[in-house]
């Protein structure tokens, strides 16, 4: 398992968004913010706290309760609900209000190697986000020495698979339905051309 790649800390706290809730607007509106991040985001937070209340994982950061948890029958809930806190944290700081932010020249250097182009790279995640049946997660990775696209189900995360994720679109339904009911992909062409966080991304690469 690849916890250890990642240079982020993730506590058991619910995060400060990075942005105003409606600042994602029009692509993702307030009302849908509000519950994303004040409902559903908090409730794994809340549940993670619950469960392992006076457990050794009390107060462990997430990724460690990750690594440790990881594949274990035995420990389902906590891998859950502490892969669904991280999710959330790393899909908020992939987004940027106003336009998103364009790569930096090494990060667009190595999405060419990788897709051939940024397009590309966007079609690629656009088409795994549409072939996600149900609950999940679309995402760009660093697998060995390339950028990848995957997707994971329910709660699922590419350290599992030992890559590094760099960004994450959340494809379940709770994250658009409000602003787009049943038109996922409408979703995602329009976060994808507009809210993307590019830096996130070349922060992630350490480049
Ligand atoms: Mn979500």
């Amino acid at each position: 398992m690849n916890y250890d790649s990642l240079n982020c800390e993730f506590l058991q706290v619910l995060p400060f968004l990075p942005y105003a809730e409606n600042a994602l607007e029009p692509v993702i509106s307030a009302k849908t913010i509000s519950f994303h991040y004040g409902k559903h985001h908090k409730g794994y937070v809340d549940t993670l706290k619950k469960l392992v209340a006076g457990t050794r994982f009390e107060d462990m950061p997430l990724e460690k309760i990750m690594s440790e948890t990881d594949g274990k029958s035995d420990s389902t809930a906590i891998f859950n609900n502490a892969a669904q806190a991280w999710n959330h944290t790393f899909y908020w700081q992939s987004l940027r209000p106003k336009g998103g932010s364009e790569p930096t020249d090494v990060l667009q250097k190595k999405i060419e190697v990788s897709f051939g182009s940024l397009d590309a790279c966007k079609k690629e995640l656009a088409t795994a986000a549409m072939a996600q049946f149900g609950s999940g997660w679309v995402w760009l990775v660093l697998d060995s020495d390339m950028l990848k696209v995957v997707k994971t189900a329910n709660a699922g995360v590419p350290m599992t698979m030992s890559m590094k994720p760099l960004l994450t679109i959340d494809v379940w339904e709770h994250a658009y339905y409000l602003d787009y009911q049943n038109l996922r992909a409408d979703y995602v062409k329009a976060v994808l051309d507009t809210l993307i966080n590019w830096e996130f991304v070349a922060e992630n690469l350490g480049c």
